[in-house]
């Protein structure tokens, strides 16, 4: 595999970070996953306008703009093969290699800025049977909002819910569904689509902006409102939103069926939807 590291493109095996960068000693950094279909990243310009806001969030200065991303992406995805079918681009920015120290390091350190790109392929019948998920409670900070590459609250959620035989975890603070731990929640309640607004406690995400946007093509109701715990047992639907996730239906939480225990109308016409948009083949 052909990677991308601090303006070289080289053999994965040959990247070398140093145990000294801030990302591997504080998790100071964030990161990006964006989906390409035949060699196309998808909302190329949304997913940089979110690192965008990270980086200046954090104070990590680069000289990255959307054009030099876009330019890395294509050349990984030709480089590795990857211009057919579909694949994920990960690209990483830390506040780069100092000696340990919180506050930040001179201004002369230049970030870390670490890229590569995988196949992937959408698990479509999963897709279409749906997920198990369990709920968990949301122990991240308050800047849910800034990508980080600090997950390790996201991780415990996830490796729980693996262990209960789940899919994914859906987070909860203070009586509230709030999102998945690597995905977007949405829930159908009295055929309204809702999902929690965009504040500080989630991540923004380009797929659930999309999942909006179909909503409102296809007459669905929708509102970026609270679903509460208490309303669990009134869910018709709910589902998870990603870029590797696309619309994912949750067919039971915490063992409980959700509405009738199958993926629901207004889930599928939005996984459609999406695909239709990503230009993914759903047959
Ligand atoms: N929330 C969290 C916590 C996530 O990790 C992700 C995936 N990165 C999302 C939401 C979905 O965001 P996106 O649609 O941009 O992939």
């Amino acid at each position: 595999m052909i990677v991308y590291l601090n303006g070289e493109f080289l053999p994965s095996g040959e990247a070398r970070i140093s145990p000294d960068d801030r990302g591997f000693v504080f998790g100071d950094g964030v990161y990006e996953v964006t989906r390409a279909v035949r060699g196309q990243p998808f909302a190329a310009e949304a997913h940089w306008k979110r690192l965008e806001t990270g980086l200046r969030e954090l104070g990590i200065r680069t000289s990255l703009d959307s054009g030099r991303i876009l330019e890395i992406y294509l050349r990984l995805l030709s480089e590795n093969a990857l211009e057919d079918g579909e694949a994920t681009i990960y690209l990483q920015v830390t506040r780069g290699r100092a000696p340990r120290a919180h506050a930040f390091p001179p201004a002369t350190i230049q970030p870390t800025v670490y890229a590569f790109a995988s196949r992937f392929s959408p698990p479509i019948e999963q897709r279409r049977a749906g997920v198990n998920a369990i709920t968990y409670p949301d122990i991240r900070w308050s800047r849910c909002d800034i990508k980080t590459v600090n997950l390790l609250p996201n991780v415990l959620a996830k490796q729980k819910a693996v262990e209960m035989g789940g899919w994914e975890a859906v987070l909860v603070r203070d009586g509230v569904l709030i999102e998945g731990s690597s995905s977007n929640l949405f829930g159908v309640i009295d055929g309204e689509l809702r999902t929690y607004p965009r504040t500080n406690y989630i991540l923004p995400g380009i797929t659930r902006q999309v999942v909006l946007e179909l909503a409102a093509e296809l007459g669905i109701p929708a509102r970026e409102a609270p679903i509460f715990v208490g309303e669990m047992g009134r869910l018709e639907e709910l589902f998870l939103t990603g870029t590797a996730t696309d619309v994912q239906g949750i067919v039971t939480l915490d063992g409980y069926r959700v509405g009738d225990g199958v993926v629901g109308p207004i889930t599928k016409a939005l996984w459609e939807g999406l695909m239709g948009r990503l230009g993914s083949s759903i047959s």
